[in-house]
């Protein structure tokens, strides 16, 4: 099984420069692989490989002798990070890759083995030409070390992301059982309401970080571009958006972690997240719920555990239907919190409605012996909203 253990690191001043000009250069690799594989196509249609890239190193580095002073495997791997954006465009649909800015793309350098170690003895890992940098061990990791990459956020600290492959073998999938398998149903009042019955709130802590970030935004479309002071709010801005990103990916972590611990099946909708930012008046709303660092999250654990993740199609009615007789209310609108069926009378809270649907939709779909509506005979979960932000 491969993980990821990412640390901290401190490197010295001379190290940081190193890496800084490491970050340029190969930004400018990129780009420029880029640029000649993209030119090569326009104008004769040839179709550069991986490797025909790679050998063009040679080229470049004469060209550019600066190139010489900075980690060789960095920039092989920046071509070899080109050439996955050009298969990703090809074999999964994503856009064509673009160039790098120096303003706005993530710095990052990629080192692999054996141009990189972690030693774990004397908390410093080892990077080809920065030699030991510090790093702090917050945790040990047992496994073979694949690669390192060093990136620098925009509050200016430094990340080190070792992939490990762990030589432990995922568990085995354990088969569906219903009686512990739940529905979730994601929304904007409520963060997850599942079929249980249990209703965490959204995380709301962020709301006075996004007033501190507006109010100092405003300071610094008043500061002449490229001064001083503009880059010192700038940084001020960079340290809050960070906070306020750790704070909800910690939230999420612990709604990840209640869940998967108290089921063994999880069922969700498959939501098209960037269809739904289209629309400019949820837009905000639905980047702060971060509804696909959640899917994600539970996606890899649940892989961890052996347990089980069932999406369900984003157009199935699990609004709409009644979850004891399967009446389809299409009178329901956005506004209506909580509705009586026609068909049976029985009284709905529409988020726990929904969730009960989802759960039964996406049973039906892997056991085919689930039919009909099930009722609320289960018991809750003990998913308890004041212990997940009692931390906060
Ligand atoms: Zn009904």
């Amino acid at each position: 099984m491969h993980k990821i253990f990412k640390y901290r690191i401190y490197p010295s001043k001379a190290q940081q420069a190193l890496l800084q000009s490491t970050f340029g250069c190969c930004r400018f690799v990129y780009n420029k692989m880029l640029d000649i594989r993209k030119t090569a196509y326009d104008t004769d249609k040839t179709r550069l490989s991986k490797f025909a890239c790679i050998n063009r190193m040679t080229a470049l580095k004469t060209e550019y002798v600066w190139l010489y002073d900075v980690p060789a495997v960095c920039l092989v791997q920046a071509v070899c990070n080109m050439d996955a954006a050009y298969q990703n465009f090809f074999k999964s649909g994503k856009g064509y890759p673009k160039f790098k800015s120096k303003h706005r793309s993530r710095k990052s350098c990629k080192f692999m083995v054996p141009k990189c170690a972690v030693l774990q003895d004397i908390s410093r890992l080892k990077l080809s030409k920065l030699g030991l940098v510090k790093y702090k061990k917050d945790r040990e990791f047992v496994g073979a070390l694949r690669h390192i990459v060093v990136t620098q956020d925009s509050d200016g600290k430094y990340y080190a992301s070792c992939l490990v492959v762990t030589g432990v073998d995922a568990p085995k999938l354990q088969p569906v059982d219903a009686s512990t398998a739940v529905g979730i149903d994601l929304g904007l009042k409520d963060f997850i309401v599942t079929s249980d019955g249990c209703k965490i709130s959204n995380p709301r802590f962020y709301v006075t970080i996004d007033r501190r970030i507006a109010r100092l935004q405003k300071h610094e479309a008043r500061k002449t571009k490229g001064s001083k002071r503009r880059a010192r709010i700038r940084m001020k801005i960079n340290k809050l958006c960070v906070r306020k990103r750790n704070l909800i990916k910690n939230y999420i972590y612990h709604v990840a972690n209640t869940l998967l611990r108290e089921s063994q099946t999880l069922v969700m909708e498959d939501l098209n997240i960037g269809g739904m930012v289209k629309n400019h008046k949820l837009a905000k709303s639905i980047q702060n719920v971060c509804w696909g660092e959640l899917r994600r999250v539970l996606e890899y654990k649940s892989k961890w555990l052996g347990h089980n993740l069932i999406f369900i199609d984003r157009w199935a009615p699990s609004t709409r239907t009644c979850s004891c007789c399967g009446f389809k209310n299409d009178a329901l609108t956005l506004s209506d919190r909580s509705w009586a069926c026609p068909g049976c009378g029985t009284h709905h809270d529409r988020d726990i409605n929904a969730a009960l649907n989802i759960k039964r939709m996406g049973l039906a779909k892997v056991l085919p012996a689930v039919s009909g509506f099930d009722g609320r005979g289960e018991v809750g979960y003990g998913l308890d909203e004041a212990s997940i932000c009692a931390s906060y």
